[in-house]
């Protein structure tokens, strides 16, 4: 049995399509969900949906048993201890049902990855490797829909803004994290492996810019702005503080050059290139 976290959530929920597409009969696919009316769409494909809440460990060794292999989704938002702790709950309930591996979703090059929701990362990796549990660690590439989420909008209104200056980025997309995961999923032999999954190539915003104005045939362009100037539009704009401080520190990670960095992981698991970004820019204006 394959358990999977944050199963209603935008990785998570690909996942488990991505492993009934690879063969695995959805009887042997439990989706771990905190709020049963998200999950309605994962139990009509005949997946077995549990309860569990990272803030109630107590909830999370039932929601596991019977399972071989555990996907940990890392938990998405709050102070950096309460996630960890979090984590801690699920890699301790992993182990109280004596799962054989359990493979969580870090953060690309995790050990030195200047983004400030790294050091989550990092403690989770480290928490994990004192457990002593066999796992395997995905070190999730940034997701290009970071900034595609936001450009019909842009392009609408004939401007991309950020703090991201030049910055190279490898950024990938959810879909191909997901089938990754599901392709670490399905295999044998991987407790004690780490994957770096970034994108074949690297890419700026200007970048970016430059090609949803070529395929929406408008006139786009990048603006960088100090920091600050950012966090203020962004204010402005209606954004949570939490979300609005997670994009301002990854533009200034992305220009200080934390994402300009390639290595060959995911396309080897997914044995085909990346998506390239030119695709999830298509994606993201026909959305
Ligand atoms: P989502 O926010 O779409 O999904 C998060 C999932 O976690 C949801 O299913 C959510 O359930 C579940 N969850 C939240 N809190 C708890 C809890 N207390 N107990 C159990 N489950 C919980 O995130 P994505 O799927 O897009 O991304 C997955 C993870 O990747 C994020 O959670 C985050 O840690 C990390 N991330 C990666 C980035 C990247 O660029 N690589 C950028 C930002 C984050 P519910 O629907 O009930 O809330």
């Amino acid at each position: 049995m394959i358990v999977v976290t944050g199963a209603t959530g935008q990785l998570g929920r690909q996942v488990v399509h991505h492993l009934l597409a690879q063969g695995v009969p959805a009887t042997q696919i439990i989706a771990v969900d905190r709020d049963s009316a998200d999950a309605t769409e994962l139990s009509t494909l005949g997946v077995e949906v549990r309860f569990a809440d990272y803030d109630l460990p107590e909830t999370l060794a039932p929601a596991f048993a019977g399972a071989d292999k555990v996907l940990l989704v890392s938990s998405p938002a709050g102070a950096d201890a309460m996630r960890v702790k979090q984590h801690q709950a699920v890699i301790d309930a992993a182990l109280e049902v004596g799962v054989q591996i359990l493979a969580y979703t870090s953060v690309t090059h995790a050990p030195t990855n200047t983004m400030g929701l790294a050091p989550v990362h990092r403690a989770t990796e480290q928490a994990i490797a004192a457990s002593g549990l066999p796992a395997v660690i995905l070190r999730n590439g940034w997701y290009a829909e970071n900034h595609t989420a936001a450009l019909r909008g842009a392009v609408t209104h004939g401007a991309l803004t950020g703090s991201a200056g030049n910055g190279r980025m490898a950024a990938v997309s959810r879909a191909d994290l997901a089938e990754a995961a599901a392709v670490v999923l399905t295999r044998e032999d991987q407790a004690g492996k780490t994957y770096d999954l970034t994108g074949d190539t690297t890419w700026t915003l200007s970048d970016l810019a430059a090609e949803a104005a070529a395929q929406s045939g408008t006139t786009l362009t990048y603006t960088d702005v100090p920091a600050e100037q950012y966090r203020q539009a962004l204010q402005q704009a209606g954004l949570p503080e939490q979300i609005v401080e997670l994009i301002v520190d990854a533009d200034v990670a992305i220009a200080g050059g934390t994402l300009d960095h390639v290595t060959s992981d995911l396309s080897t698991l997914l044995g085909r290139p990346t998506t390239p970004m030119s695709a999830i820019v298509t994606q993201a204006l026909r959305a």
